[in-house]
């Protein structure tokens, strides 16, 4: 590509909301064989509401949700504001709390007048030695309903099973269609679990998914993706995506994404709808084809 065309795709990407952050990229993205999606905050809004919370024999709700909101207080998660709006809306108290932890992709945790309450995921509640067996039926339907599961645990036993729905982006099923049409293999990558993943893939036509992955298995994941399709493009919003984002060959960040995800791009979507990645993909391969 000649430096006047790579200048003119990248003015005309300005125009369309698509902003290269390097140059290379615009040459690059032609070539990307699959696109590998985040989930919250890119496929979806990253504003997650609370739908469901069920208590086990002898809890009662509004005690198990007071204490649950207590811990998720201090938590920075979209799960953890989801949850303290809720409980807050329902009139519930919230009590104060000591010794908060976060444990990255798994869950927090702190003490509520001295006893110890968890909150996080199924694998969370295993690593604390709990069985979350007696959920399961619950867990079942809202994973087939596109609700990501949580659990509580109270004082060591297991208290409660909640659900949080976090809505699909208008723009998103248009923009995977436009990526299938450019004869992409488009595919998930998130921590979230994998009954609720691939419950809203298959709603959405996408090809592969990696759920229940910490933010390093996001890295293994682009590799693997690579390793079976050829160059990979991977577009996400958070923190967690920043390694991912930097190991693509294209990384492009949602532009009213976080900072750190933004500066680890090579492409930043300005406008934060998905239909931009078809968009850069599809001015690629105008501008570079153009000139050869
Ligand atoms: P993601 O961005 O996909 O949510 P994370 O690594 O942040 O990935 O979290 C992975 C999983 O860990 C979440 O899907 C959730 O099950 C659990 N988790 C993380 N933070 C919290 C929290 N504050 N409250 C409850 N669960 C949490
Ligand atoms: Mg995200």
């Amino acid at each position: 590509a000649t430096p006047t065309s790579i200048m003119v795709g990248t003015g005309r990407g300005a125009e369309l909301g698509v902003l290269f952050r390097k140059g290379e990229a615009l040459q690059v993205l032609k070539d990307a064989r699959v696109v590998a999606l985040d989930k919250t905050g890119t496929l979806t809004e990253g504003r997650p509401t609370l739908t469901d919370l069920e208590v086990g024999t002898g809890f009662e709700r509004a005690h198990v949700l007071a204490r649950i909101a207590a811990v998720e207080s201090r938590s920075e998660h979209p799960i953890a504001r989801a949850i303290v709006e809720a409980t807050e809306k329902a009139g519930i108290d919230i009590p104060a709390i000591t010794q908060f932890e976060s444990i990255t992709g798994m869950g927090v945790r702190a003490l509520v007048d001295g006893i110890r309450v968890e909150v996080g995921a199924d694998r969370y509640m295993r690593l604390l030695g709990l069985d979350v067996e007696s959920f399961e039926q619950t867990a079942q339907r809202l994973g087939a309903e596109g609700k990501s599961p949580l659990y509580a645990a109270i004082d060591g036993r297991l208290a409660a099973i909640v659900a949080v729905a976090d809505p699909v982006k208008p723009g998103t099923p248009i923009a995977i269609a436009a990526l299938h049409q450019l004869g992409l293999k488009v595919a998930m990558v998130t921590g979230d679990n994998k009954r609720t993943a691939n419950a809203i893939a298959a709603r959405l036509g996408i090809d592969e998914v990696v759920a229940e992955v910490l933010p390093a298995g996001k890295v293994e994941a682009i590799q693997r993706l690579r390793g079976a399709y050829g160059p990979v493009a991977f577009v996400g919003d958070g923190i967690n995506d920043a390694p991912a984002l930097a190991e693509a060959d294209v990384g492009l960040a949602i532009g009213t994404g976080t900072d750190v995800a933004v500066e680890a791009a090579d492409v930043v979507l300005m406008s934060g709808s998905l239909q931009g990645v078809p968009n850069a993909i599809a001015l690629s391969k105008a501008t570079i084809g153009n000139i050869r």
